[in-house]
């Protein structure tokens, strides 16, 4: 029998990349696990896999947090409650979303507790939820102050040079809102950015603040 393949790279001590299908999560070791995002569905034995490797059960996932509700982040959660902004839930329940949506067939989603602004999970000491807009309705952020460390989804975009840019505009649905998103986490005080398909960017909030200078 061949397990499946896992790999996974430690971005702090507790806080894990895991290469899933279509997309990378962030496997968060704590007393309980919390997983950033998911893959397309069929990603859940890699990350079976990576979080035994890593010396953790499974069975210790508390959540995932889903940053939207496109299939490459939300299609391989379950078998654990999954947190996601509404707006990205009720568009998926109704399938009226973009076409990626419809094909993939989130009807698939197991139900979903709602995420809201503001709110801090007990994760990495205080995990704030901040919703940003744009790249869809229900994207949001996952801002952990005490580590400095934004997971951000596909709410933002960097290129090979580590320069900073607004959201893909072919894949994102409103880039009014999303340069609104990009002005409220610039106020963070961000160390490294976490993407949902890119490295890891260091040195963030300046990058953040000259993509808001730039981004008029
Ligand atoms: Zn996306
Ligand atoms: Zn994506």
């Amino acid at each position: 029998m061949t397990s499946p393949r896992s790999s996974s790279s430690s971005v702090r001590p507790a806080v894990h990349e895991v290469r899933l299908i279509g997309a990378t999560a962030y496997a968060i070791l704590e007393d309980e696990i919390t997983v950033i995002d998911a893959g397309m569905h069929g990603s859940l034995p890699r990350l079976h896999a990576a979080i035994t490797a890593l010396g953790r059960s499974p069975a210790d996932i508390a959540r995932f947090i889903v940053t939207h509700g496109h299939p490459d982040h939300a299609g391989g959660a379950g078998g654990a409650p999954i947190l996601m902004h509404p707006a990205d839930r009720d568009r998926a329940l109704h399938l009226n979303a973009g076409t990626i949506v419809r094909r993939f067939a989130l009807r698939r989603l197991p139900p979903t507790t709602d995420l809201r602004d503001g709110e801090v999970l007990p994760v990495l000491g205080g995990l704030h939820v901040v919703h940003t807009p744009g790249h869809t309705p229900g994207s949001v952020c996952l801002y952990a102050a005490r580590d400095g460390l934004l997971f951000s989804g596909d709410a933002l975009w960097r290129d090979a040079g580590g320069s900073l840019h607004r959201p893909n505009r072919y894949w994102s649905e409103d880039l009014t809102s999303a340069r609104a998103s990009v002005r409220r986490l610039a106020e963070l005080d961000i160390g490294t950015i976490l993407f949902g398909h890119l490295p890891r960017l260091e040195r963030a909030g300046a990058a953040l603040r000259e993509l808001v200078a730039r981004w008029s």
